[in-house]
């Protein structure tokens, strides 16, 4: 199956993917993270983006179409792919569409994460992601409690706050939501495979909900 995880950042789209990842063996494909390893190897895309994506603006659709189409058709992962973070506008929606389509390949499920403002606000400023195996922990110990940061198994100096996650990004980041990805919803939410969620509760809840659509 392919799946769609979408929502407002941090509305919990990473986390989640890691469970799906873990529960129903897919392939995750983030752009923010594609788009984060071509930054800091230093790559001509990355140079060209890095800019842009510390301000919380988007990368170009097409750069980031290049990007995904590569990992989409790879015989490793077609059909078996959770999508974090795109797409990201309608644009992008129909690309996808075409290159599902060209290579014999379909959406099973979009799973629209729904929270609100302050809740991302606080989720994204208490973010810490570990840079060796990408989990993500929250410093506020409402999301998570301490001593699951502190026994984390990679070394401490891999543990990092993302550089986009600081308040006056988020506002950028959220504007950018409400205005080019917001509309995505209207492009899936009409579809059978489309299902809202409850983003607001905590993470063993939203997963529960998450499983039980998965194993319908
Ligand atoms: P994320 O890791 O999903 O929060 O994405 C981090 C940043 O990467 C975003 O704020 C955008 O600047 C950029 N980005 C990620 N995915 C996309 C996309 N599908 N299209 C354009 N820009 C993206």
């Amino acid at each position: 199956m392919n799946v769609i995880i979408f929502g407002p950042p941090g509305a919990g789209k990473g986390t989640q993917s890691q469970y799906i990842v873990d529960k129903f063996n897919l392939y995750q494909i983030s752009t923010g993270d594609l788009l984060r390893k071509e930054i800091s190897e230093k790559t001509d895309i990355g140079n060209e983006i890095d800019n842009i994506i510390s301000k919380g603006d988007f990368a170009t659709d097409d750069i980031v179409n290049r990007l995904i189409k590569k990992v989409v058709t790879n015989e490793n992962h077609r059909n078996n792919i959770i999508f974090d973070g795109y797409p990201r506008n309608t644009n992008q929606a129909e690309n996808l569409e075409l290159i599902l389509n060209a290579d014999n390949q379909f959406i099973s499920f979009v799973l629209f994460l729904k929270v609100s403002r302050e809740t991302v606000e606080k989720r994204i400023l208490g973010r810490i992601i570990c840079e060796k195996c990408n989990k993500i922990f929250n410093e506020f110990n409402e999301f998570n409690e301490k001593k699951e940061i502190e026994n984390h198994q990679c070394e401490k100096k891999y543990l990092k706050k993302r550089k986009d996650d600081n308040l006056e990004t988020i506002i950028t980041r959220y504007d950018e939501y409400m205005k080019k990805t917001k509309p995505v919803l209207d492009f899936y939410s009409s579809r059978s495979y489309f299902y809202e969620i409850d983003g607001s509760v905590n993470i063993e809840q939203i997963s529960s909900k998450i499983e039980q659509i998965l194993t319908v």
